[in-house]
């Protein structure tokens, strides 16, 4: 079968990786430990001020809070999708930056589903409370310049996508905790059994991990074979093999 692993070149050396759990298991670094520290620490500082400045929103209304927040879990829910996607797609362990950094957990997760679930909060979510930073920032530091309805949509936005790995580790744990029961029964975080497609070969679905809300209408019209059609017709460069995801 064809496959291309952007940045290698080098198909063979990516199968050597890829199949070994604990190879890749292994990759998990004390510098990459002090980078998800460091996410955690600007992500508390910038999140918990745009919690600050969203409630000197209050008065906006419920209407006001209920959309920005609904939109917000949904906007989540994409960019979960979108980055699952581009991870589990393009690239490999030997990529320059993300391939340690990144597409080594995505790939050993789906190898090993169950590790994630010994992972201690720094590691869940060290990297997606980073991410959040650039999307609170705005909400924390600018909320009269952009107002109401954005500044409680990107507070929202924010904490989803901080602790989406917390929510995706809470769906693949036996008995996770009872408010994470609770609220994934009211299908409002991504419940087990909607994630559960995503880990039967070839993983080409169900990618989005925060709500799981969008993950049937993107499967549903192929959103993301037409995003790979488009990046093989920009860039030349061909998915990784599906079978070694
Ligand atoms: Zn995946
Ligand atoms: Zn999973």
């Amino acid at each position: 079968m064809e496959s291309s692993a952007m940045g290698t070149g080098n198909p063979e050396g990516l199968e050597t990786q890829v199949d070994d759990a604990d190879t890749l298991e292994a990759g998990y670094t004390q510098a990459h430990r002090f980078y998800e520290w460091i996410g955690l620490a600007l992500a508390a500082s910038s999140l918990g001020l745009a919690a600050f400045q969203a409630l000197g929103y209050l008065d906006a209304g419920v209407l006001l809070w209920l959309i920005a927040a609904f939109a917000g879990a949904a906007f989540a829910d994409l960019l979960s999708g979108l980055v699952h996607w581009g991870f589990d797609t393009w690239g490999s362990v030997d990529t320059p930056n993300v391939g340690q950094l990144a597409i080594r957990t995505f790939r050993h997760h789906h190898l090993d589903p169950k590790a994630m679930v010994h992972h201690d909060f720094v590691e869940t979510n060290g990297h997606n409370a980073m991410l959040s930073v650039a999307i609170t920032a705005p909400a924390a530091l600018v909320p009269e310049t952009i107002g109401a309805g954005p500044t409680v949509f990107l507070f929202w936005a924010g904490l989803l996508v901080a602790f989406t790995s917390q929510l995706h580790k809470w769906a693949h744990m036996e008995r996770p905790p009872r408010v994470a029961r609770w609220l994934q029964r009211a299908r409002l975080i991504l419940p087990a059994d909607a994630h559960r497609g995503h880990h039967t070969a070839p993983h080409d679905g169900g990618y989005c991990v925060t709500t799981g809300w969008l993950n049937g209408l993107l499967d549903g019209v192929g959103f993301f074979r037409g995003l790979e059609r488009m990046v093989t017709a920009v860039t030349g460069v061909l998915p990784a093999e599906r079978e070694r995801r």
